[in-house]
């Protein structure tokens, strides 16, 4: 049987509507993502992952890496001519972004919070249910981000070895936003993930923008969110300080929704980008 994209389409939405995982059990179990994926493709060989190289660091995996790393491990033939990433954004529930929005100036809702958590756990099925099915369908993939020893992230940097944002980009998916959230056509308020198929799909890279930053309007709304001003015109968007306040609101979060989490988010709700591309 072939694939398509719309099969991930119905496989992700599908997941979303029934599987447990994507519950708020800690709060009224709704569901943490809408059934409204949205998807895009972009072949592993696309000149984009080389750009990537230079501009994240030499330490950033391309597709072929990865894959060529993943059948080394496994001990299965190296195959990387039809590599294909397939790479997808689950919108948040949106009484979540309404809650985070409202909560407060300085720390995260409950929702957002388990969202934060509970929402990546879902996330990380999705790619694991995925990939037994096209196994299945004798079709070999692997998540990079899961692969406890390929996937690597250097804390003083913020940045890691396999970025499912970059490859959104990378599929056409939508563009950066001034606080280098991902602008796209279900909002900046989102999850993502990616992850790498051994089957040569027709790419979407024709729909990237040339510019990185093509769909933030520059409202600067999120700049005025921001409650430790990380976000800026001039600098765009300080990892370093953004960083320190999201891990100080682990105490807060464990106190208040007794689970071990950070959070915040705020530069993502109530901004002209939240729920879809802002007009400019
Ligand atoms: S809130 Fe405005 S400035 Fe900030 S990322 Fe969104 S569109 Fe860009
Ligand atoms: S996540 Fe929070 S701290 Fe970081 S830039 Fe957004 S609003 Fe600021």
């Amino acid at each position: 049987m072939g694939i398509s994209k719309n099969w991930f389409v119905e496989k992700i939405n599908k997941f979303l509507e029934f599987d447990e995982s994507n519950k708020m059990k800690m709060v009224d179990n709704s569901k943490i993502f809408e059934p409204d994926v949205i998807i895009g493709i972009v072949s592993g060989n696309d000149p984009i992952f080389s750009d990537y190289k230079k501009i994240i660091g030499d330490f950033y995996l391309t597709p072929i890496e990865a894959y060529t790393w993943y059948c080394e491990t496994n001990g299965i033939p190296i195959s990387t001519k039809n590599l294909s990433v397939v790479a997808y954004i689950l919108p948040i529930n949106r009484n979540t972004k309404k809650e985070n929005y409202e909560y407060s100036r300085e720390k995260p809702s409950e929702r957002w919070a388990n969202t934060r958590l509970f929402g990546e756990q879902a996330n990380t099925k999705i790619q694991i249910h995925l990939i037994k099915e096209l196994k299945s369908l004798g079709i070999d993939a692997m998540a990079p981000t899961n692969e406890k020893r390929l996937f690597k992230i250097n804390p003083k940097i913020w940045a890691s070895n396999w970025s499912h944002r970059h490859c959104c980009f990378a599929a056409g998916l939508g563009s950066f936003g001034l606080s280098d959230g991902f602008i796209n056509s279900r909002g900046k308020a989102m999850r993502c993930g990616s992850f790498i198929i051994d089957y040569d799909l027709p790419s979407d890279a024709a729909k990237r923008p040339l510019d990185p930053y093509e769909y933030c309007s520059k409202c600067g709304d999120c700049i005025k969110r921001c409650p430790v001003n990380a976000i800026s015109f001039e600098n765009r968007h300080d990892k370093i300080t953004c960083s320190k306040h999201v891990m100080g609101t682990i105490p807060y979060i464990k106190k208040n929704y007794g689970i071990n989490i950070y959070g915040c988010g705020l530069c993502q709700v109530g901004v002209s980008c939240s729920n879809g591309i802002p007009e400019k």
